[in-house]
């Protein structure tokens, strides 16, 4: 569904990402872990056009996103993104935070998006909240929602920033419970987390970078038991 080839970025003379390279199948789930700065975010924006690259070449259902015609406007409604602050509008209700995606961008009725996006809150546990305010709602709730927001516009692929970074220890796991059920249903997923239980528990496979490199890639199992670079495992030890 995604392949990644060579990729390299770099902001001025620092080089972000070195030869990234990787596939990631539909359904899959990859946790991207490592320290900070070492471009797990960089990577993730790769994927939906919020960075440019300046070397190797990025698939996306076998289109390259690379080339100068890409329809980014299409791009970013198959590949949701949820980042660590929600951007929630604050004047507007929940719903109408919701509805504003397919309505504007999708131009699909509000009556057919209105179904999605009750079943969507339901889902999520929110259904109560529709006509809530953003600054009505807890951190959890508001992610919620900004889940909902990026799952209204039919993604093939979710991108998760650290979505749980910002939030109060009791509210992460009912954010991270909404990703685990997304993932059950086959939903494809790249997620950047510090979350090192909930990686070990949704991961298909995980991701280790340091300095904009791949530095190990394998199944959480293999990983968490028994990381094979010693930058991987001086890593782990700081969650122990
Ligand atoms: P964190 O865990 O702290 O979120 P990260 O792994 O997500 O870190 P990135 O945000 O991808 O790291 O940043 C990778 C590198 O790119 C860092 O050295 C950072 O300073 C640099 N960088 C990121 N964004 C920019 C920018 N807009 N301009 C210049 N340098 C940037
Ligand atoms: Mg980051």
């Amino acid at each position: 569904l995604i392949e990644l080839k060579d990729v390299a970025k770099s902001y001025g003379k620092n080089q972000v990402l070195n030869n990234i390279s990787l596939k990631v199948a539909k359904g899959e789930v990859i946790v991207l872990i490592g320290p900070s700065g070492c471009g797990k975010s960089t990577l993730l924006r790769c994927l939906n056009g919020l960075e440019e690259i300046q070397g190797g070449s990025v698939l996306f259902r076998n289109e390259d996103l690379t080339a100068k015609n890409t329809d980014w406007k299409k791009i970013r409604q198959q590949v949701g993104m949820v980042f660590q602050s929600y951007h929630l509008f604050p004047h507007m209700t929940v719903m109408e935070n919701i509805l504003l995606g397919p309505t504007k961008v999708q131009k699909r009725t509000k009556e057919e998006a209105l179904q999605q996006a009750e079943a969507l809150l339901q889902r999520v546990g929110l259904s109560d909240k529709k006509n809530a305010y953003p600054r009505q709602l807890s951190g959890g709730q508001q992610q919620r929602i900004a889940i909902v927001r990026a799952l209204m516009m039919n993604p093939v692929v979710m991108l998760f920033d650290e979505v749980t970074a910002a939030l109060d220890p009791e509210m992460v796991k009912e954010v991270l419970d909404v990703m685990l059920s997304l993932a059950k249903e086959g939903m494809t997923m790249m997620i950047v987390t510090h979350e090192m239980s909930f990686a070990r528990a949704i991961a298909d496979r995980v991701i280790f970078m340091d300095s904009g490199h791949i530095c190990e890639i394998g199944e959480p199992q293999t990983f968490f038991t028994s990381p094979q670079t010693p930058r991987a495992q001086q890593f782990l030890k700081q969650f122990i």
